[in-house]
């Protein structure tokens, strides 16, 4: 009963009193990600009260209002390239969202966790960012919504020989865990993925700011070293790299005789650069990250002679689930549920009809 009077009030906040304070809200949190969202930061999927007044209205409205799959079974998803919406059974939409967002090489399990983290991404994007495409539900672009990918096009990609069982594996990740979704105090979390933490994921709020969502916590992890997004290097003449960052910033200037002319100034608590200062400019590391195109914001730079060499750990904001961190825990054996619980702090994965 305990359990059902928390789901209710969540659902309540979810869809009267957040949408309320949405209409309020400015939007002013820029992210960039696989799951690339621009809004979600507004919201409060965490509170749960439980007042009167909610408690009447959920008792008005459970009957009419309750969330079911099977209501959102159909989505429509807008092809950016050509500005067409397609409706497409939720599932079938998954198949190419992973069959796009993951290698179809890694293991069974890791395949499951992403289908699940995609599931429960759309899920959330329905409830509560619904404005976001005028008529569509979500898109196909990696930095908007998520990847996808048709299976003609998939099947263009692989190798002829490996096609179809890459196909059916993908198929029996989404197929397998239809349903389930990931769920934090009883409503669907906003389920952030990328490909390679470097080791350590990293809190949203230290990537985003804004709301600190209790499950996007930094977490280390094991095994990401084994795959080819784990370390880069990126090197710029003094002058490439001044040129760079003049494009942002005209007066930025560099002295590079003068010790300390680069110099990382903050660390985040995961260890990635939270600001960085180059000459005159003081910026965010994921400024710095965008500007100078690394991978992450986990990296470290040498100057060498007329070059500065910057190395990056990961690929990607580092929030939430690492693909090659979950690929490598299943190798381990560890199953879906055990690597999406090892991302994402304190969550459950339910069937989203005991919404
Ligand atoms: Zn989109």
């Amino acid at each position: 009963m305990k359990k059902f009077l928390l789901y209710s009030s969540a659902f309540i906040m979810l869809f009267f009193i957040f949408p309320a304070i949405c209409t309020i809200s400015p939007k002013d949190e820029t992210y960039e990600a696989s799951t690339g969202d621009t809004t979600s930061n507004e919201v409060n999927n965490n509170e749960t009260q439980n007042t009167e007044e909610t408690q009447t209205q959920q008792q008005e409205n459970q009957t009419s209002e309750k969330y079911d799959y099977q209501k959102y079974k159909t989505i429509k998803l807008l092809h950016v390239d050509t500005n067409q919406i397609e409706e497409l059974n939720i599932d079938e939409y998954l198949y190419g969202v992973v069959a796009s967002e993951m290698p179809a090489n890694f293991e069974i399990e890791a395949l499951k966790a992403q289908a699940t983290v995609a599931r429960t991404y759309t899920i959330f994007q329905i409830i509560n960012n619904s404005a976001k495409h005028e008529n569509a539900d979500v898109c196909d672009d990696f930095n908007c919504c998520q990847a996808w990918i048709s299976k003609d096009e998939r099947f263009a990609r692989w190798n002829a020989e490996e096609a179809e069982s890459n196909w059916n594996k993908i198929v029996e990740a989404v197929n397998s865990t239809s349903g389930k979704i990931i769920t934090y105090n009883g409503a669907p979390i906003n389920a952030f993925f990328h490909s390679n933490s470097g080791g350590v994921t990293e809190s949203s709020l230290n990537i985003w700011g804004g709301i600190d969502y209790p499950y996007l916590k930094s977490v280390e992890t094991s095994g990401e070293d084994g795959y080819t997004q784990y370390s880069s290097e990126v090197t710029f003449s003094k002058e490439e790299l001044l040129a760079k960052l003049k494009e942002k910033y005209q007066d930025c200037e560099i002295d590079f005789n003068q010790e300390n002319c680069i110099q990382i100034t903050e660390l985040t608590s995961s260890g990635r650069v939270k600001t960085i200062k180059f000459g005159n400019k003081e910026i965010a590391g994921t400024e710095a990250r965008t500007i100078l195109g690394l991978r992450s914001t986990n990296f470290t730079f040498s100057i060498n002679g007329d070059n500065i060499t910057f190395s990056v750990k990961g690929y990607g904001h580092g929030v939430g689930m690492s693909q090659t961190g979950a690929d490598s825990l299943a190798k381990s054996g560890s199953n879906y549920e055990e690597i999406i619980k090892h991302f994402y702090t304190d969550v459950e994965i339910i069937e989203v009809n005991s919404l």
